[in-house]
């Protein structure tokens, strides 16, 4: 497999390259360099195969000979170790739940196969890797979890102080061992400020071999194919369009990456929040990255999304292609609470928010293709977003055990000011 970046086609490197720099140098980001057609017929056997086999399939089909078979089913097998279910909601919309993981929300996939890849990249190396990650949430849960006991992998995590929720500050602080936290006075972008400066830091490339696990790289994207496929396999329908919550994008690029393997569905629905720059660019062939909005689906509140650039390189740059395939929607903070609350009265279905948001796309879809069937990806579990959703629903959740035992579990974090010098000191003293 290689990869190039999509700010220089020339500039082509392996899949071990990609996944550990994360980042080119020229500051786009890495593609594979072909996406292939699968197998024939191997859409019509999606019925026989279980999720670990479409995923070893399609992995081994993107990966090919950079991982060894054996090693990659390996891989395989220890990132898919939860089910990605299809419910159905009304006769025309069905939901993709792809929140069991271990910290409840789709990022999950993506993390666990990246740590899986990084470790089977660098076994044997005599230099620890030391992942840094800025969160404002959700990413620091999954990678975490993801990396929590991966050996020879240090990781690091950033996060801004009283400004995720307190489930989602234990998913970060109590995993210990390999997994440290840092407690950022300043906000989110601080955090992602910093980790920047530290890949520019001469004294640290020196000391430690650095990694990012954003979701900028491209060991993210790869396992998020999978679950389209599975996805497409549980549903009746085959005329199926999916509705993608979005705010980087990586989600809504992966669906367009399994349509070109040959995923036969016919659209995409790029549902976002108040956060509305890809929605404005598929109506008007201009894309104008803007600050970002705060919105209760806060997990897509981003201005200037990263992989819109890789949307671009799938489609040659041509905004009619883009536009033929993905169609856009923007809801506001109301609509999403509106529909929180209609899933639950009319439907018995409790959603969080940002899948409320993939809903109401579906929902507004479906209202003009009768014909078809909507399905949105769940990507969190609601007791994630506990005050918001038992507000609308008026009514208790209950959380998964998984979360409720983290309450108890002691915090371990270093508090640091925003400052680089601050940061720089703790890694150079660890
Ligand atoms: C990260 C996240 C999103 C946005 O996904 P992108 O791939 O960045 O578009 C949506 N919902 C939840 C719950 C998330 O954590």
């Amino acid at each position: 497999m290689n990869l190039y970046s999509t700010n220089d086609s020339r500039n082509s490197v392996s899949l071990r390259e990609a996944v550990l720099r994360s980042l080119p140098k020229d500051g786009g980001l890495y593609m594979p360099a072909q996406i292939n057609k699968l197998e024939r017929g191997f859409v019509e056997a999606l019925s026989s195969l279980s999720f670990v086999e479409i995923a070893y399939r399609i992995a081994q089909h993107l990966i090919g000979s950079a991982i060894p078979e054996a090693e990659l089913r390996g891989i395989v097998e220890r990132s898919i170790t939860f089910p990605a279910p299809v419910v159905p909601i009304t006769e025309g919309i069905s939901t993709l739940e792809l929140f069991h993981g271990p910290s409840l929300a789709f990022k999950d996939f993506g993390a666990r196969f990246m740590a899986q890849l990084m470790a089977h990249f660098t076994k044997g190396a005599d230099q620890e890797l030391t992942i840094l990650v800025a969160t404002s949430g959700d990413t620091g849960g999954a990678v975490a979890a993801g990396f929590h006991n991966t050996p020879g992998i240090e990781v690091i995590i950033l996060y801004p102080s009283g400004r995720v929720s307190n489930l989602q500050e234990k998913q970060l602080t109590t995993l210990g061992g390999n997994i440290h936290a840092c407690e950022i006075e300043g906000s989110f972008d601080d955090c992602q400020r910093l980790v920047k400066e530290a890949f520019l830091d001469q004294r640290l490339s020196s000391r430690y071999l650095l990694s990012s696990a954003n979701s900028i790289n491209i060991a993210r994207l790869i396992p998020q194919t999978f679950y389209y496929f599975e996805a497409y396999k549980q549903c009746d329908s085959r005329d199926v369009v999916f509705s993608v919550p979005s705010g980087n994008f990586g989600n809504l690029t992966a669906g367009l990456m399994a349509k070109q393997m040959g995923l036969p569905v016919s659209r995409f629905l790029a549902a976002t929040n108040a956060n509305q720059v890809v929605p404005q660019y598929l109506k008007s062939g201009t894309f104008e990255p803007q600050l970002s909005i705060s919105t209760i689906s806060n997990a897509m509140d981003v201005g200037n999304p990263s992989n819109f650039s890789r949307m671009l390189h799938l489609y040659g740059s041509t905004w009619n292609a883009m536009a033929r395939d993905v169609l856009g929607y923007s809801f506001t903070d109301p609509q999403t609470k509106k529909a929180i609350s209609d899933l639950h009265s009319s439907f018995s279905y409790v959603a969080d928010p940002h899948g409320a948001v993939g809903y109401l796309a579906a929902d507004q879809y479906i209202s003009t293709h009768p014909n078809q069937h909507a399905i949105f990806l769940e990507t969190a579990h609601p007791a994630k977003f506990l005050d918001i959703v038992q507000e609308t629903i008026s009514q208790p959740l209950q959380i998964p055990t998984r979360l409720s035992d983290l309450s108890h579990r002691k915090k371990e974090a270093t508090l640091l000011s925003s400052q680089y010098t601050a940061f720089s000191d703790y890694l150079l003293s660890r």
